[in-house]
C-alpha cells in the first residue's frame, strides 16, 4: 500500500509507524488469528475483553512492557484509562500517607498540573523548580533532607511543552518512593526504570493511540492503607488484582501498544531506539545552533530527545509573531504538520517520537535553511 503521508510532528496523539497502522487496520476488520475459536476471526473492536483470544494479546503486551521497555518484574503493569491526567490524582490518592506531605519537582505545565491535583487532596511541597527561567532546564536534584519525610517524590522526566528532559533517572536515598510521569519519552531509550516506585505514561505520545495509560507500580506499594472514601476505580490494588480487567479496557489501544512494542523490539529495542532518536535530535539541534534566526528554548544540558522547542528571532514581538506564522504556513505547504509550539512557550516545537523518521528531520532541517536563505 502506498500512502502519501505528511511528516507529523504533532506532540500527541502522535505519529505511528505505517506498518503498525496497517496491522491495526487489518485487526479492525478481523484479527484473522490461526486459532479455532470463532472470536479469533472477529474484529478487535468486537471481541470480549474476557475472551482467551484477547487475554493472550493483553498478556503479551504486559510481557513486552517488561521485556522491551524493561519495567522490572518487581513492578505490576496496569493498563488504565483517564490519561496521564488521571494519574495526577491517583498518585496522591494511593501513595500519600497520613502526616507526610507529597513532594514535587516543578519543571513545567504538566508537573504544575500534577502539583495542583495533589494540593487539592492534601499537603504538598514543591522541593525544586525551574520556573524562574521559564522552565528552560531541569533543576539540580534537591538534597535528601528536603524529601526525607515525604510520602513520595514526583518528577516529570520529559517536559513535552518546554522540551527539557532528565539526562539520568534520579535515585532517591532513604527508601522514599520516586514517581515519574514518563508520558512523552517512555520507550525512547534505556532509563533505569528500576529507580522508580511508580511510573506512568499516556500511550499516545510514544507507544500507541490515546485512551490507554500505562502504569507500573512496585508490588509492595499496593498494600498502603487508603482513605476509605477513595473509589474502587481510583485505587491501584483492585486494578492489579483484576489484572486491569476491573472494567472494560481499551482493547484496541492495547493491541496497538503490543504492535508498537514489537516494532521497537525489531528496531533493536531501547538501544536501537536511542540511536535512532539521538541521531534525529542531534541533527535538529545542530540546525538550530548554527543559525541566528532560530533560538533553542531548552538549555544544552537538558535538551529533550523527543520534543525540540525553539523561537524565531525578530526586531520586536510583532515581527517575531509574524515570522513564526510565515514559518508554520510555509512548513505546512512543504508537507510538515504539527510544528506550532504550545501557547505557553510560543514559537515552534518538533515532536520527534520513536516512530518519527530520520527523513522527516532531514526535510525539516533543509526547510529551515531554505526559509532563512529566503530572508525568513
Ligand atoms: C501529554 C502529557 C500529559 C497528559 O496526558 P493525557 O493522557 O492527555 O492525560 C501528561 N504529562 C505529560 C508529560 C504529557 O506529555
Amino acid at each position: 500500500m502506498s500512502v502519501d503521508r505528511p511528516y507529523n510532528f504533532s506532540p500527541g496523539p502522535a505519529i505511528l509507524p505505517l506498518s503498525v497502522l496497517e496491522r491495526a487496520a487489518e485487526a479492525v476488520k478481523s484479527l484473522a488469528l490461526p486459532d479455532p475459536a470463532l472470536e479469533a476471526r472477529l474484529s478487535i473492536l468486537e471481541i470480549s475483553h474476557r475472551s482467551p483470544t484477547f487475554e493472550r494479546i493483553h498478556e503479551r503486551a504486559i510481557e513486552r512492557i517488561h521485556d522491551v521497555i524493561r519495567v522490572p518484574r518487581t513492578h505490576r503493569v496496569l493498563f488504565l484509562q483517564g490519561g496521564a491526567s488521571l494519574q495526577f490524582a491517583m498518585v496522591p490518592m494511593n501513595l500519600r500517607q497520613a502526616g507526610r506531605a507529597a513532594a514535587y519537582v516543578d519543571t513545567g505545565v504538566w508537573s504544575k498540573k500534577a502539583i495542583e491535583e495533589s494540593q487539592r487532596l492534601g499537603p504538598t511541597e514543591v522541593i525544586a523548580s525551574s520556573k524562574a527561567t521559564r522552565y528552560d532546564h531541569i533543576p539540580a536534584f534537591p538534597p535528601s533532607e528536603t524529601y526525607a519525610d515525604a510520602s513520595y517524590v514526583h518528577i516529570t522526566t520529559n517536559n513535552t511543552i518546554y522540551g527539557t528532559e532528565y539526562v539520568d533517572m534520579p535515585k532517591l536515598e532513604g527508601g522514599v518512593p520516586l514517581v515519574s510521569d514518563l508520558s512523552s519519552h517512555i520507550g525512547s531509550r534505556p532509563m533505569h526504570l528500576e529507580h522508580l516506585a511508580l511510573g506512568y505514561a499516556g500511550a499516545q505520545k510514544n507507544l500507541g493511540p490515546s485512551g490507554l495509560t500505562i502504569v507500573f507500580i512496585e508490588s509492595s506499594l499496593l498494600d498502603r492503607t487508603l482513605d476509605p472514601s477513595v473509589p474502587t476505580m481510583l485505587r491501584y490494588a483492585p486494578h492489579a488484582e483484576a489484572n486491569s480487567l476491573l472494567n472494560t479496557p481499551n482493547t484496541f489501544a492495547i493491541l496497538v501498544l503490543d504492535l508498537m512494542l514489537e516494532w521497537i523490539a525489531e528496531i533493536g529495542g531501547l538501544e536501537g531506539m536511542e540511536a535512532h532518536n539521538r541521531r534525529k535530535a542531534e541533527a535538529l539541534y545542530a540546525a538550530l545552533d548554527r543559525s541566528p534566526l532560530y533560538r533553542s528554548h531548552a538549555r544544552k544540558e537538558a535538551r529533550s530527545l523527543m520534543n525540540v522547542t525553539w523561537t524565531l528571532a525578530g526586531r520586536d514581538e510583532e515581527d517575531v509573531t509574524a515570522r513564526t506564522k510565515r514559518f508554520l504556513v510555509a512548513a505546512e505547504r512543504a508537507g510538515m504538520c504539527g510544528l506550532k509550539g504550545h501557547r505557553s512557550v510560543g514559537g515552534c516545537r518538533a515532536s520527534i517520537y520513536n516512530a518519527f523518521p530520520q527523513a522527516g528531520v532531514d526535510a525539516l532541517c533543509e526547510f529551515m535553511r531554505e526559509f532563512e536563505r529566503q530572508g525568513g
